[in-house]
């Protein structure tokens, strides 16, 4: 009888250990997904351009991006993470 009550109390607890954990890790994960779109938004990335002609470059999210020859002293906003990209001759 001690024995059921014990395992019950034990089970109880771990499950509630369980769901506290997962609480903490959800709001962890979403504390630093939240930081890193809002660290990448409104943030300004300066690209100088190399030839005068089209030219191909990555944004620092990774996405690949394509200047035409008439993207002068321009900017623009990368699609993928709303970083602005300046881009310089
Ligand atoms: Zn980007």
């Amino acid at each position: 009888m001690i024995c059921k009550f014990f395992h019950r109390a034990a089970w109880k607890m771990s499950l509630e250990n369980a769901q506290k954990r997962m609480d903490q890790l959800a709001s962890e994960v979403s504390k630093s997904t939240e930081s890193s779109i809002m660290d990448d938004y409104g943030k300004t990335f300066e690209y100088k351009r190399k030839e005068k002609g089209w030219e191909a470059f990555e944004c620092p999210c990774g996405s690949p991006k394509q200047l035409s020859p008439s993207m002068k002293n321009k900017e623009f906003y990368c699609t993928q993470c709303g970083r602005k990209i300046k881009v310089l001759v």
